[in-house]
């Protein structure tokens, strides 16, 4: 018997109401219009790129539980967007959900890992030509700012990992600023004068970690904040989808409604002009509506290239703190606190030499670790000292190859003819003075030494010096052509290492 596709999704609508609440059920179903049922396959038709993606994001399992029971093992959906520039030549498109791995039972428990594993929808998306010409749809409002509240904020999701947390965030000199800017932040989103915060650092220090950990303690404690995480990558891909789909409307409506927007990785904002002045408006208007905003970035807001000035000079507006590499002992306790959260047990020596060895970011040390268990589960042997070496020899190998202190200081040395030992020395001579300059700022860029042990390093200097040096190196390269020329040739010796 043929079923006509006005039922089957009635009855689809019935399954999925029993299984969502109310307001979800209004804003995100009852939009929908079905379109045709053919070869199992059902084509509903969906306002907007944006409410597709939607639905992709946070109703698949549903969806899928609704279409095995009502069309069958062998059922699929695909969806119908609307695309309105306006040309009355455009044609409906439809874009496949790849629910056509057919359920070999009921699929609808499927977890959000398996929802993930199944791959974004939108990378298998494909356009079709629809089969039946819909209606197009109303034109967009003029002002993209005028935030819709049609969107139920009880039921949209932070896109939050809910394992990072203040708990688990090691504190250490490394990261002390940041980590209490970021607690005031939690404790007091949109009311501290840290609105925004800019955490930046290098890669695996752990910004990731600390604004979700923002994020998670907020929701936690105002169960009613729409909190949102995206990485600007993220946004930046919704953004162009957006534009291509007419739907930059939906796009801006949907970010105004966040109460407190975490936007990780913005330099990946470089250079995408329109991406930016749209996050630009975003920013304005959430931050005049009081609310907050958290960023991260892999280096100091000055040193973000290809961002504009206007955007960048909002960022100034709160705080901005820095995450650096962690030192011996910090290094000790997020092994020893990771180890206690994974069950997992290894010998202080081992842990020391761990902690001694891997000396970059916490990602390297944490890849180190988990190596290390898998090794010796493989081998079925305890983890002891003489296995670690053996196990991570090739690792740690790799991590001392990298630029070092010593490499550095005699590079600088040679680079500018004095000897090596007189930048240890107490000589103030114009030219030793430079080389030792130049060598402390790569000594901060690339190793992992606090301003501390990098004075130390330079006959026992202490780190106003190399805070003071960093800082007269930096001012050169902004304001001196052929001094820039030099640090940039330097430069090129150590990222070839
Ligand atoms: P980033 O975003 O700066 O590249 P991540 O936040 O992804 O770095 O951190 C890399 C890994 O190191 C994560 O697994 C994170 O949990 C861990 N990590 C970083 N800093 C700390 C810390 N202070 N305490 C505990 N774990 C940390
Ligand atoms: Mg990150």
């Amino acid at each position: 018997m043929l079923k006509d596709c006005r039922t089957v999704w009635v009855n689809c609508l019935r399954v999925i109401k029993a299984n969502i609440g109310e307001q979800s059920f209004k804003t995100w179903f009852q939009p929908i219009v079905p379109v045709q049922l053919h070869n199992n396959v059902l084509i509903i038709q969906v306002p907007s790129q944006f409410f597709y993606e939607w639905l992709e994001e946070h109703y698949v399992d549903v969806l899928r539980k609704a279409i095995y029971q009502e069309v069958g093992p062998e059922g699929r959906l695909e969806y119908s967007i609307v695309v309105d520039n306006g040309n009355a030549q455009t044609k409906p498109r439809t874009l496949n959900l790849p629910t056509s791995h057919k359920a070999s039972g009921p699929a609808p428990e499927a977890t959000p890992a398996a929802a993930l594993a199944s791959g974004p929808m939108s990378s298998s998306a494909r356009n079709v030509a629809a089969a039946a010409a819909a209606p197009q749809q109303q034109a967009t409002l003029r002002n993209p700012f005028e935030a819709s509240k049609a969107i139920d904020r009880n039921y949209l999701h932070s896109q939050l990992n809910h394992s990072y947390t203040f708990e688990n965030y090691i504190e250490g000199d490394c990261n002390r600023l940041s980590r209490s800017a970021g607690l005031a932040v939690a404790n007091k989103p949109g009311t501290t004068s840290f609105n925004p915060l800019m955490i930046y650092g290098g890669v695996g220090l752990g910004k990731t970690h600390l604004v979700q950990a923002i994020g998670n303690h907020i929701k936690a404690t105002n169960v009613d904040k729409f909190v949102l995480y995206v990485s600007a990558e993220k946004f930046t891909n919704q953004f162009i989808e957006s534009l291509r789909s007419n739907a930059v409307q939906d796009f801006a409506n949907f970010y105004l409604l966040v109460d407190i927007l975490i936007l990780d990785d913005v330099q990946f904002l470089s250079g995408k002009d329109k991406t930016q002045e749209m996050f630009f408006h975003i920013f304005n208007h959430l931050h005049q509506a009081g609310k907050q905003i958290v960023m991260t970035s892999d280096r100091p807001p000055r040193d973000l290239v290809g961002l504009e000035d206007r955007l960048l000079s909002r960022f100034k507006w709160g705080l901005t703190a820095d995450l650096q590499s962690p030192d011996f002992e910090t290094r000790m306790a997020i092994i020893q606190n990771k180890m206690q959260q994974d069950g997992i047990d290894i010998p202080p020596q081992v842990v020391e030499y761990l902690a001694h060895s891997v000396n970059t970011n916490v990602r390297e040390l944490e890849g180190v670790l988990i190596s290390l268990v898998a090794q010796s589960s493989l081998n079925r042997r305890e983890i002891d000292l003489e296995m670690a070496k053996q196990a991570l020899r090739h690792i740690i190998e790799e991590v001392e190859a990298e630029v070092n202190l010593d490499f550095i200081q005699k590079t600088c040395a040679e680079y500018f003819g004095v000897p090596l030992d007189l930048l240890k020395a107490k000589t103030r001579k114009k030219e030793v003075v430079t080389a030792r300059q130049v060598a402390m700022y790569f000594a901060k860029e690339h190793t992992s030494h606090s301003l501390k042990s990098i004075g130390h390093h330079f006959g026992g200097r202490d780190h106003s010096t190399v805070i003071h040096s960093v800082q007269t190196v930096s001012d050169l390269i902004d304001s001196d052509k052929s001094f820039r020329s030099t640090i940039q040739d330097l430069r090129k010796k150590f990222a070839g290492k």
